[in-house]
């Protein structure tokens, strides 16, 4: 069989676009493998951090994408027991990025925007309805097979990107640990277009609440609010999806509205998990094939979409500029690692923050997000570490 002189990806995610976008823009062929039969419109991640904004505005995404969203330069933490605890505005680390802000909007705009500029580019293809399966390869080629109808057909190409998300075919194919655990609560959305700024003084677009009882996420997007709210262990998923229950966890949040209008409803395991690595031989990982999180920050995609940007620069060092094959493996050690120390740290400990039982957990909370947000030098530290800036010079410093 012949080998087609392209880069494979598999996924059209997030990660899998940005990868193919930055490839193309290298001027190296690249095919994307997408199992749906369309893009996915789930609505899932929507925070754009400011480094992953400053790198969408190099692939000339960032744009469009603000032009629908919704700019959010502050964040507050609160405890239900002390109302405001922290509150952090990006204008403290304006100096290092051309957008001090979270943007708010849904990843599938996203993905929306990267089709539509790469469709009539000749060195971009994308295959709907082709679910990666099986992965084999060679010194000089990655040969992938396909599930269902395609069942019948093999293609090799040169590299391959597996963006296949969390289940990853590929990760598997390549018999590659998924190292980590599984919470026991799960963690549901309520979306309703209520107006929370009418009923909760000085209330910013994005606002986490601990409460040992049960915390909640504010998060506002456009049209819509959505909460977050974990669900205990010991609560089947039929009676954490009832309307009953939506209406009862937002009146937790407002107790005087007796009838919110709730627009959907969805209900996630969540995972801390990492790939034992990132590459293997001509295939790598990315994304959530490589590293699953709790939602708590919104570092999944904007760490997946770092991930395509690292592992693509160094695939056109090698492919384009003769670039020797150890620059290849600088993505895995760059990318994992920071995965590991910032990623899935700092999302765990966002967690035990909002969900802290005791006093003394509770008080240390509460002292430390006063102290952040009150001292320049702290806040400063602080949003470069959210902001993920500080997890791409930490990688950088790998070498
Ligand atoms: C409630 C919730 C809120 C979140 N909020 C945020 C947030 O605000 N910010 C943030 O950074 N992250 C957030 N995340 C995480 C974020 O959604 C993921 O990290 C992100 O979707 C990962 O992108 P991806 O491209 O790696 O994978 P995916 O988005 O899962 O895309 C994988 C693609 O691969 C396709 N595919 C799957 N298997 C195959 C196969 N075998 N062959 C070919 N194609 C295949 C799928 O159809 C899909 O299109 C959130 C997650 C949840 C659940």
């Amino acid at each position: 069989m012949s080998v087609e002189e392209r880069v494979f990806i598999a996924g059209a995610g997030p990660v899998g676009m940005v990868a193919a976008a930055n490839l193309v823009r290298y001027g190296i062929p690249v095919t994307v493998f997408e199992a749906g039969a369309k893009l996915s419109g789930e609505s899932r991640a929507s925070t754009f951090h400011p480094s992953t904004l400053d790198m969408l505005d190099d692939l000339g995404f960032a744009k469009p994408l603000i032009e629908t969203g919704l700019v959010a330069p502050r964040f507050q933490y609160r405890t239900r027991q002390d109302g405001i605890i922290g509150a952090f505005d990006f204008a403290a680390i304006a100096d290092a990025t051309r957008h001090p802000y979270r943007l708010q909007n849904e990843q599938f705009k996203l993905t929306r925007i990267i089709l539509d500029k790469l469709k009539d580019n000749p060195n971009f293809k994308i295959e709907f309805g082709k679910e990666v399966a099986g992965v084999e390869q060679d010194s000089d080629s990655v040969t992938v097979s396909f599930a269902n109808g395609a069942a019948a057909e093999t293609r090799s190409g040169r590299w391959l990107i597996g963006a296949d998300g969390a289940s990853s075919a590929i990760r598997h194919g390549l018999n590659i640990e998924f190292e980590g655990f599984t919470w026991p609560e799960r963690f549901l959305v309520v979306s309703t277009p209520f107006d929370f700024y009418s009923v909760i003084p000085g209330l910013d677009s994005v606002s986490y609440v601990a409460d040992p009882e049960q915390w909640y996420f504010l998060l506002q997007i456009p049209g819509m609010w959505r909460v977050m709210f974990p669900i205990a262990a010991d609560m089947s998923d039929e009676a954490a999806m009832a309307p009953d229950y939506a209406q009862a966890s937002l009146r937790r949040v407002v107790p005087e509205v007796a009838n919110f209008e709730v627009l959907h409803t969805t209900l996630y395991r969540v995972h801390q998990r990492v790939a034992k690595t990132y590459r293997n031989g001509r295939a790598f990982l990315a994304g959530d094939a490589a590293h699953i999180n709790n939602p708590l920050g919104g570092m999944g995609m904007n760490g997946g979409i770092h991930d395509a940007i690292n592992l693509t620069e160094r695939l056109a060092m090698v492919v384009k500029g003769g670039a020797p094959d150890e620059e290849l493996d600088r993505y895995d050690r760059q990318r994992r690692q920071v995965t590991v120390e910032y990623v899935q740290s700092q999302t765990i400990k966002n967690k035990q923050n909002l969900e802290a039982r005791t006093e003394e957990d509770r008080v240390r909370f509460r002292d430390e997000m006063q102290r952040a947000s009150e001292d320049p030098v702290l806040a400063r530290q602080y949003l470069m570490r959210v902001s993920m800036f500080a997890s791409l010079k930490r990688a950088a410093e790998l070498g």
